[in-house]
């Protein structure tokens, strides 16, 4: 019988015990699962794992096939050198249905100036006769379509936004303006009303949204980052904010988590801080996709999602 590793944080066992088991019986696997220090390493022929685990060293799981990622986000491991098996990443159509609800959300708010709605609650009847904006005149800007950003972008054209998207490599998704490199960047950036980073931590995106970049959004242009907190410069964003330069941010993901007490974005009066809960892997659905990557890799099929260890993600 095959032996699979439970080495995400104990807490999340229960919602994934009879998530896992269900669906190791749906794929006709034959598995026993087991929590860490209960069998062997050298037994074990998958890790499910999360970051928030205990396992930090792979050294003495020897047996072990693959590493299977219960998060989308794999910066925390792939840079592990004691990391000698592949590694996939989570991708989930709850993980993927909660990041488009979130970001659709958001938009929309920025979009329909929601927060000044909100705040003007005090009997003033403020209608000039103007005629608001439709989505199709909003212009939105996704960087990132991979399996995150691409279902927001369609999302967001769904909902009838002028949508572009940037990713490294160029894409085509019906509905959406794709741009790449460098100049498909700064093109990007240059039409951005309402901007979304959904991109992983890597190297390559590190202080992407710096000073020099955030320039290059229109006046008073909103920022909507459930992507990684490193993708921002922290500083640069909050004198752009205070500038006018960028209109407001919501920010879901930070370099500390969770963001420090002190830190000016909690008392920023046009920054919202939503606490990295833009999208969860949902044990039901994370499960069938690691089952279905154990039965490839008992196959000999190829994986599901394979991280590229050089590149980050
Ligand atoms: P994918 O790996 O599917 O997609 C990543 C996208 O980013 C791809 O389109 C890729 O381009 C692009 N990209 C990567 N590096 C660069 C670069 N240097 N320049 C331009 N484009 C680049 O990831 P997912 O869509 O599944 O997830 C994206 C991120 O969302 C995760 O890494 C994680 O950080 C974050 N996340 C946040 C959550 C939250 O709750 N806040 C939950 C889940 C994920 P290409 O396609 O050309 O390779």
């Amino acid at each position: 019988m095959m032996r699979v590793l439970f080495a995400d944080k104990p807490e999340n066992w229960p919602r994934y015990e009879a998530a896992l088991n269900a669906a190791f019986v749906q794929a006709g696997l034959n598995a026993e699962i087991f929590q860490p220090g209960e069998v062997a390493p050298d037994s074990i022929d998958y890790i499910v794992y999360s970051p928030q685990g205990p396992v930090q060293d792979f050294t003495p799981f020897t047996r072990a096939k693959a590493v299977l990622n219960l998060w989308a986000g794999v910066e925390r491991v792939v840079g592990n050198a004691t990391l000698t098996q592949p590694l996939c990443r989570m991708v989930d159509a709850g993980l993927e249905r909660g990041m488009v609800e979130y970001v659709t959300g958001h938009v929309l708010r920025y979009h329909l100036g929601l927060d000044a709605t909100l705040a003007q609650q005090d009997g003033v009847w403020r209608h000039d006769g103007g005629v608001p904006p439709l989505a199709r005149n909003r212009s939105v800007v996704v960087l990132g379509l991979g399996a995150l950003g691409a279902a927001c972008a369609q999302a967001l054209v769904a909902l009838g936004f002028d949508v572009t998207g940037w990713s490294r490599t160029q894409k085509e998704i019906a509905g959406v303006t794709c741009l790449s490199g460098a100049d498909g960047f700064n093109q990007a950036l240059g039409r951005a009303e309402i901007l979304v980073s959904i991109l992983p931590d890597t190297p390559e995106t590190t202080d992407l949204l710096n000073a020099q970049t955030l320039a290059l959004l229109p006046k008073g242009a909103a920022i909507i980052n459930p992507g990684r907190g490193t993708l921002i410069d922290d500083d640069a964003l909050l004198a752009a904010l205070d500038a006018g330069q960028i209109g407001h941010a919501t920010l879901d993901v930070f370099r500390i988590e969770p963001l420090p007490a002190a830190h000016p974005f909690w008392a920023h009066p046009r920054v919202t801080v939503t606490p990295h809960i833009a999208a969860e892997s949902r044990a039901e659905t994370a499960s069938e996709v690691v089952a279905e990557n154990i039965r490839r890799g008992e196959a000999g099929e190829p994986l599901l999602y394979l991280v590229d260890r050089a590149r980050g993600y």
